[in-house]
């Protein structure tokens, strides 16, 4: 035995076994970043960050809470508690009037909505396929394309059209291998809605090219002209083909002030893709914690007045933040946000630097936080302000941004 020729030989094996490099170019979070440096601002205003400024209501909590008290705390079925699932099957019936799904096997809960939209792309993608986003895109779906083995696709929403898309644009970028359409409506980063007549159109997309659609609902709560529409229900105007590529990725994070908790639910009418999916579930979470799913039927079956009143306060603080950003010489926004909790607008020519030194200046000068649009892909100069922390941060987010 040769001692240094054998050492030799386990370095070039342990070099050789290098990580999965799939993941080294993938972009932990720009976000982070701008936190960071915010955080050391004595009084920052938090206008970065996607999170409501309201805590979970009291009934949701007090729902965990009894579920512990009578020891809610041994493994649940891994795709979810029956009480929650059929709390979810009401809802769906009476609030988004979805009726292809009628069956607790359609319904997969899951640790929040990123965690759904991360099971549904990993039944769903092949290596190689190709899934159309909206450019630009809240940066977590193109993430979770790549590491699922797809490639994602973006095509632009128009700012000049509430930040929907030309359809004529998604059907050229169609290709043999697309795979799925991601549709996110309220839009996160641009607060755009879209219309029926744009979902019956990608719906109609889907049936002439046999594609998948992905529905991230995660602002369905979050509408200010108008009313949410879900995918699903409008599916019921197509074939039962048709309905079974419509899958859809809930979450009780922004609806119900429960981002902590981590509690979403993933449904679809595709016998196979649920099979495929619970798997996933079971070897990536074996399900979501058993008294958080008790307040999640709680959150669905209980009174409804605390998601009005959120919504309420969301729309004086977009109103305010809309003012400001209407007052500044530096940015531009067509309108106000149709839905979800994010204000998206254009650098004008009055800023002479990058998206990122708007940012910098911004923090500098007014502790004001806010993420360009570049974290979302998007090559032009844009910067996205939320508007979901306090009231009282956003008034002095909207004098800063009049001074
Ligand atoms: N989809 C979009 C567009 C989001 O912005 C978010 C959160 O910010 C989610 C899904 C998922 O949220 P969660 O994982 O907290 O349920």
């Amino acid at each position: 035995m040769n001692a240094p020729q054998n050492s030799a030989l386990a370095t070039d094996i342990q070099q050789s076994r290098s990580l999965n490099p799939q993941l080294d170019d993938v972009v932990f979070s720009g976000i982070v970043a701008i936190r960071d440096r915010l955080l050391q601002h004595p009084n920052p205003l938090r206008l970065e960050s996607g999170e409501p400024s309201f805590d979970t209501p009291e009934h949701i909590k007090e729902a965990a809470m009894r579920a512990l008290r009578d020891n809610q705390t041994h493994y649940a079925p891994s795709t979810g508690v029956m009480p929650l699932k059929e709390a979810i099957l009401r809802k769906l019936k009476n609030k988004n009037k979805v009726s292809c799904i009628t069956s607790p096997n359609q319904v997969l809960v899951t640790n929040g909505g990123m965690h759904a939209l991360y099971v549904a792309m990993t039944t769903l993608l092949e290596p190689g396929d190709e899934v159309i986003l909206p450019l630009p895109n809240w940066t977590a779906t193109n993430w979770i394309v790549t590491l699922a083995g797809g490639t994602p696709v973006r095509v632009k929403l128009h700012a000049e059209n509430g930040f929907r898309w030309n359809l004529d644009e998604v059907r050229d970028a169609l290709t043999p291998k697309t795979k799925a359409i991601l549709i996110n409506s309220p839009h996160n980063p641009t607060g755009g809605v879209f219309q029926r007549e744009d979902l019956l159109g990608l719906l109609e997309l889907a049936e002439e090219h046999g594609l998948y659609l992905i529905a991230d609902e995660a602002y369905e709560d979050i509408v200010y002209e108008g009313e949410h529409i879900a995918l699903a229900a409008l599916a019921s105007e197509f074939s039962p083909a048709v309905q079974e590529r419509v899958i859809s990725a809930f979450t009780f994070s922004k609806s119900y002030a429960m981002t902590g908790w981590r509690l979403g639910y993933l449904v679809s009418s595709h016998p196979k893709f649920c099979d495929n999916a619970k798997k996933m579930i079971l070897y990536t979470i074996n399900g979501v914690s058993t008294p958080t799913q008790y307040a999640g039927a709680a959150a669905l079956d209980g009174p409804q007045d605390c998601v009005a009143e959120m919504l309420a306060e969301y729309r004086k603080r977009r109103d305010l933040l809309f003012s400001g950003v209407q007052a500044c010489a530096y940015l531009h926004c067509e309108q106000p946000p149709m839905g979800a909790i994010y204000l998206y607008a254009s650098i004008t020519d009055a800023w002479q630097g990058s998206d990122w030194d708007l940012v910098d200046h911004l923090i500098d000068s007014h502790g004001l936080g806010c993420v360009p649009g570049n974290q979302f892909g998007d090559p032009t100069r844009a910067l996205r302000f939320c508007f979901a922390c306090s009231t009282e941060m956003i008034e002095r987010a909207t004098t800063a941004l009049r001074s």
